[in-house]
């Protein structure tokens, strides 16, 4: 069964093209316009450039991961009316399945040696993070996942080899290093379908909330009256609108947008703003610096056990898999992580670190992890199965930052992650220290082959 196919079954879309939960979030912001537009071609084109002010609070900017959840909670209060603007629109109805079966996007050979196969740039998948958790609780699910893949069983045993023992505290608690684990996901065990702030949070207040959400809705700028924020201009396919907010302009837009979106509204270095021509609303130096990164490598090495991607991709298996995923939500496409562990680099190789290193490291908490292992499995292009760990640096000392290339959002910011830039070399001794000391010798015998390129480093 196909993708396509296998989307039309999905219960989140027959919801969405019934009408009575996604769709209801396009509904109102259909009847939103509709009482600016006079109707018909020519309303829409009365949008332009026109004010919606109706009586909106709280406007947050950027419908993701955070932005979801604070404007869904801010409008659970029935007296105030929160607009919600995301660029994008809702991952089941952009990406499909792609995006709703943890274990669909394990198909397709994402370790390609080339670039050229499909990317899911989509595919976000979040583990947990404590603070998901409430007392009361929430509509988020956190489990375990319904279906483990075997083959993971046995990097179970590789860490507690090394000395990173299986533990049966699950990382949820906070409390992270010299061990392994198996880990929780945000899947919902009883449709086995991504749980996302998106069908939780959202879809909640879609149905309990007055919350208007604006999709395709790109915030061009953010508006000032003085020093204070009090409306977004917005553009959706070329027509371009501001929303007014009574109270908040609370800003969401990820890591990258958001300090775009400060600087081409006129926050930012006086300087820089200057040179694109853009009024200086406040002269912060800060804004798009202090940019953090975890660089992830690791080693894959050919396996001879059946994996997760092929029982998917295998006809022989596959039909199996759909239709256990369809009578239980469990097998291979209700599931996507496995195991993974945190360490500090161990004494005997952190003795060859340099003094500055040590001394930049320090500035962590004594219990922080230097490093994260994750494991998992796939498919390489040519067909082989392929066992894959990666290490992931968690305490990265080396800072990046994020500036504007015009005065429009329409430019992309321009990154630079700064890579291994810190003046001790800690980052690069950490990761050295990680990739020879855990990927290479603690699991000697293996052959090492690069067939998934980088940048080459000096
Ligand atoms: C490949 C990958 C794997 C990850 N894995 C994990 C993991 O396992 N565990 C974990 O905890 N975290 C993980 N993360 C990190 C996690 O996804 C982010 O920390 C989280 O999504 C950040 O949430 P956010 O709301 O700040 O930003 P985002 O979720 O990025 O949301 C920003 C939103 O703003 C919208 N936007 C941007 N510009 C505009 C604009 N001008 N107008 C309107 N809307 C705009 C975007 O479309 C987007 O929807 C991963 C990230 C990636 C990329």
């Amino acid at each position: 069964m196909d993708a396509g196919t296998r989307r039309l079954s999905m219960p989140s879309l027959r919801r969405a093209i019934a009408g009575d939960s996604l769709d209801a979030a396009r509904l109102l912001v259909a009847n939103q316009w509709s009482q600016v537009a006079t109707g018909g071609v020519g309303g829409i084109a009365t949008l332009l450039r026109e004010k919606i002010d109706l009586n909106i609070i709280f406007a947050l900017i950027g419908g993701g991961t955070s932005g979801i959840t604070v404007a869904s909670r801010l409008a659970e209060d029935p007296s105030i009316s929160v607009a919600l603007i995301e660029a994008g629109g809702f991952y089941e109805v952009d990406n499909g399945n792609y995006s709703v079966l943890p274990g669909l996007s394990l198909s397709s050979p994402f370790l390609a040696a080339t670039e050229s196969y499909q990317q899911q740039p989509l595919v976000d998948w979040v583990i947990f993070d404590p603070d998901a958790f409430s007392t009361t609780g929430g509509p988020l699910q956190v489990p375990y996942s319904n279906w483990v893949d075997p083959a993971l069983t046995w990097f179970q045993r590789a860490f507690t080899a090394i000395g990173l023992p299986i533990s049966n505290e699950v990382f949820n608690s906070g409390s992270l290093t010299d061990r392994a684990a198996w880990v929780t996901s945000t899947i919902d065990p009883a449709t086995g379908e991504r749980s996302s702030s998106e069908s939780s949070f959202l879809e909640q207040a879609v149905s309990n909330t007055s919350l208007i959400v604006y999709t395709q809705a790109q915030a061009t700028k953010i508006l000032f009256d003085s020093a204070t924020a009090n409306g977004v201009s917005v553009s959706t396919q070329a027509v371009s609108y501001d929303i007014c907010a009574k109270k908040e302009v609370i800003l969401s837009a990820g890591v990258f947008h958001s300090p775009q979106l400060l600087m081409v509204s006129g926050v930012g270095p006086a300087a820089l703003l200057e040179h694109y021509s853009i009024p200086v609303i406040s002269d912060l130096w800060g804004a798009g610096r202090n940019l953090w990164d975890q660089l992830i490598f690791g080693v894959q090495h050919k396996i001879n056990l059946p994996i997760q991607a092929q029982l998917i991709s295998d006809p022989q298996s596959a039909a199996q898999a759909v239709s256990e995923f369809l009578e239980d939500a469990s097998e291979p496409y209700s599931s996507l992580n496995g195991m993974i562990a945190f360490e500090k680099i161990p004494k005997d190789l952190r003795s060859n670190f340099t003094g500055g290193a040590l001394t930049a490291l320090d500035q962590f908490p004594v219990d922080w992890p230097e490093v994260e292992y994750a494991t998992a499995t796939a498919l390489g292009p040519d067909g082989s199965h392929l066992g894959l760990i990666e290490a992931a640096l968690s305490a990265p000392v080396s800072r990046g930052n994020v500036t504007i290339s015009s005065s429009s959002v329409s430019n992309p910011p321009e990154i630079n992650m700064g890579w291994f830039t810190d003046p001790a070399g800690a980052d690069a001794q950490v990761a050295i220290a990680a990739f020879k000391g855990f990927l290479v010798s603690r699991f000697a015998g293996l052959t090492i082959v690069e067939t998934n390129c980088g940048i080459k480093l000096p």
